[in-house]
């Protein structure tokens, strides 16, 4: 595996890789590698030829009083781990070299963004991620991209970021990792004690609680959201959102007849903390 700072040095990678004929994958992240990552990682090893993941916390995606001076970094053990999935290229760029001096260009990708985590987060927060994947995207020119289901929106933003701008990559999500008991793998996960840790669980169970309703033919999106709350409340959890959104167009559901996306994000203890669930229509 070669670790790489510049973009140069990626283009250089990639242009050998596509000369051979090989297929390019690339896997976006921003370190503190957890399983989630690694999954992804696997899913890209197993479907093409050159794998490149990239490692950059990008500061454009954090509001001003975010967590981006203490995000975890620990870029020598997610090299190691990189390099045992099998990772050819890890591309892990200084801020400067993505944003150079004089940078002014801003991707706004309208209506989905202004929900869930782009109202609870900075009103830019995906102004920044669809800004860096389509540079990731530049710099790489991935035939495919895969990306964590996890952060449900964050794909939806792509999507539509790919459609409008005829990128030429195909996207592929990955369904959520889970710890054993069911907290969502993430990052962020360090910053919880260890009581913080047991009342993180019922992020999840509450969503089960909502899906099992659902699952039992319950439409009325109040009622599927009830209990869902139960669970948030009897564990102390005061959500900044829980709720119910069509799985594609992110608008509002009042009674579930399609596809819909059940998200919540809270704070537990000094995390902040997202999860989600896709209810199905038909099931
Ligand atoms: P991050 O480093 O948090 O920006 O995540 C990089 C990629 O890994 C994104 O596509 C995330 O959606 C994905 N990811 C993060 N956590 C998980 C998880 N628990 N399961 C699956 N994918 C994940």
């Amino acid at each position: 595996m070669r670790i790489v700072r510049t973009i140069a040095e990626v283009r250089a990678g990639v242009r050998d890789a596509k000369r051979q004929g090989q297929s390019v994958g690339l896997v976006l992240t921003m370190g503190a590698f957890h399983e989630g990552h690694l999954t992804l990682m696997r899913e890209a090893r197993k479907n093409t030829d050159l794998l490149v993941v990239s490692l950059f916390v990008n500061p454009t995606q954090f509001g001003p009083t975010e967590d981006l001076s203490r995000y975890p970094r620990d870029e020598e053990r997610d090299a190691a781990l990189a390099e045992r999935e099998g990772v050819d290229i890890l591309f892990a760029p200084e801020p400067a070299e993505i944003y150079p001096e004089g940078f002014v260009t801003t991707i706004h990708i309208a209506g989905i963004t202004e929900v869930l985590d782009g109202a609870s987060r900075s009103a830019h927060h995906f102004d920044g991620v669809a800004t860096v994947v389509a540079k990731l995207f530049g710099i790489v020119a991935p035939d495919v991209a895969y990306f964590g289901q996890k952060d449900a929106q964050q794909v939806l933003v792509v999507r539509r970021l790919v459609r409008d701008l005829n990128l030429d990559v195909r996207i592929e999500a990955v369904p959520t990792v889970r710890e054993a008991d069911g907290l969502a793998m993430s990052s962020r996960n360090v910053y919880l004690d260890a009581a913080a840790r047991r009342q993180a669980t019922a992020l999840n169970r509450a969503l089960d609680a909502a899906q099992v309703l659902a699952e039992n033919g319950e439409r009325d999106a109040e009622r599927i959201l009830d209990a869902a709350r139960a669970v948030l409340g009897d564990a102390g959890i005061e959500p900044e959102y829980l709720e119910l959104r069509d799985a594609e167009t992110l608008q509002p559901v009042t009674r579930l007849e399609s596809d819909a996306l059940l998200a919540v994000a809270a704070r537990v203890g000094a995390a902040r903390l997202i999860d989600n669930h896709l209810l199905r229509a038909s099931s």
